[in-house]
């Protein structure tokens, strides 16, 4: 790409770029290969070697270059300052953990007392008490179970009750998650056969009432939880469908426990298992606002022909994500409760400093009102109201490129950092980010990007 320019490079210069044996002799360097593996830093060495042996920069400064280079972690995963808007943004990994979750996750990191009950010397059950602090947080539920994710969830209760057997759900339920993941086929390779009853918009409970037989292994209850049908419409509660001699397992979605006075339309496990269902299942990274991980709560009997069953080995948590959703349950507000329930005043307080800060360093900055969305498939056509921070559209790419990143979203030719989703104590961080890469270019310099 550059091949001209490195052909103008002096013999003495390339000769004085550091060699990898003499770099890694660094102290800075020599920390940073027990801290990251030898073979991570000598990569970013090798690197910055070659950027000195293509003229970019100057030989004397590899080291240090590299060293500035070094990633945080071992890991390629980098933090992001959600500032789109969306609480729950799926490509940025859903819902952030809080501080304790954090701290259970690192402290389970390493050998833990997993399966041991460390006073008796016994084996103990996996994931015991996560599952006590759930039981907690939603009385009607008997018992629970938790796995993967939320689609490993219905996976599981639909192999374990329905496999051989029908699953009878409406047509206005059959619903698409996203990123093509399609509830029909998930339920059709667990070897259970789909029952539709009803119409997309309107469904009855005698829809219900006549498909049900002796080959139905339960009524499947589901939230569409990305989007809203309106008009002349009709579904059946969970209420009247327990009135169905099966069983009905009902797929919430969003992990809400109980109900969320800011979503009124979002159904919560307490109250759907009140309602009569037989089974809730939930995601755990959704509005709980925990780790990734799938809930099923409710009849202690049903509970018990999930956990039995083989599946149940293949869908099984680790010990960071119950660490994590133990923590959660226990621990102080999440971040995305925080988030949901922040004050606009507040945000518009926080918007109009973090711009007035970035203005008196010469960018053109403004705080503007903005709305904020649940995403992650939740809570369809609500919107919280909002603020941000307002860039130039030019400054996205930096922003993004910046350590820690930060993630703000282009909208009628400005880059808005809405601040709904950012913790307050990471204004610094974000305005920090800002400065560096917006800053005006001095002059005579190209700062285009890529
Ligand atoms: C998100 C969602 C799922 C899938 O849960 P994952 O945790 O993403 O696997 C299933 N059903 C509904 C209604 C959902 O909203």
């Amino acid at each position: 790409m550059d091949g001209d320019r490195t052909s103008t490079v002096p013999d003495h210069e390339l000769r004085s770029v550091p060699r990898m044996d003499a770099a890694l002799a660094d102290p800075r360097l020599a920390a940073a290969v027990d801290r990251l593996g030898r073979g991570l830093v000598k990569s970013v060495v090798a690197g910055v070697q070659d950027r000195a042996r293509a003229g970019e920069i100057p030989a004397s400064e590899v080291t240090d270059r590299a060293v500035a280079a070094l990633p945080a972690t071992a890991s390629a995963l980098q933090p992001v300052i959600n500032a789109t808007g969306v609480l729950l943004h799926t490509n940025l990994g859903r819902a952030p953990l809080s501080p304790a979750a954090r701290d259970a996750v690192c402290a389970a990191a390493g050998t833990t007392d997993l399966e041991l009950d460390l006073d008796s010397g016994r084996r103990s059950r996996r994931g015991r008490s996560a599952v006590e602090a759930l039981l907690r947080q939603v009385p009607p539920a008997e018992a629970a179970q938790i796995v993967n994710n939320g689609a490993a969830a219905l996976v599981l209760a639909a192999t374990a009750l329905a496999q051989g057997r029908e699953i009878v759900v409406s047509r206005g339920e059959l619903v698409e998650i996203g990123d093509g993941f399609r509830l029909p086929d998930l339920l059709a390779c667990t070897g259970a056969r789909l029952r539709e009853v009803g119409t997309t918009n309107r469904t009855e409970l005698a829809d219900y009432a006549s498909a049900v037989g002796p080959g139905t292994g339960f009524v499947l209850k589901v939230h569409p939880s990305n989007f809203v049908v309106t008009g002349f419409t009709r579904a059946v509660g969970v209420a009247e469908l327990s009135r169905l001699a099966v069983p009905v397992v009902a797929d919430i979605g969003s992990g809400l426990l109980s109900p969320e006075p800011a979503l009124r339309d979002e159904p919560d496990a307490g109250t759907w298992l009140r309602a009569g269902a037989s089974l809730v299942t939930a995601s755990g990274d959704k509005l709980l606002g925990g780790p990734q991980c799938g809930l099923v709560l409710g009849r202690a009997d049903l509970v018990e022909r999930l956990a039995r069953h083989p599946l149940a080995r293949a869908t099984r948590v680790d010990k960071l994500t119950l660490a994590a959703l133990e923590a959660t349950l226990r621990g102080p507000a999440t971040p995305v409760h925080r988030a949901l329930h922040a004050d606009p005043r507040r945000l518009r307080e926080r918007a109009e400093r973090l711009a007035g800060d970035l203005r008196e360093r010469g960018l053109d900055c403004r705080a503007v009102d903005s709305e904020a969305v649940i995403g992650g498939g939740g809570a369809p056509g609500v919107t919280l109201p909002s603020a941000a921070v307002s860039l130039p559209a030019s400054c996205a790419a930096p922003l993004r490129r910046a350590r820690p990143a930060v993630m703000g979203r282009v909208e009628g030719g400005r880059c808005l950092l809405d601040l709904r989703a950012v913790p307050e104590e990471a204004d610094p961080a974000l305005a920090a980010a800002a400065r560096h890469a917006c800053a005006p270019a001095p002059a005579g310099t190209d700062e285009t990007g890529g």
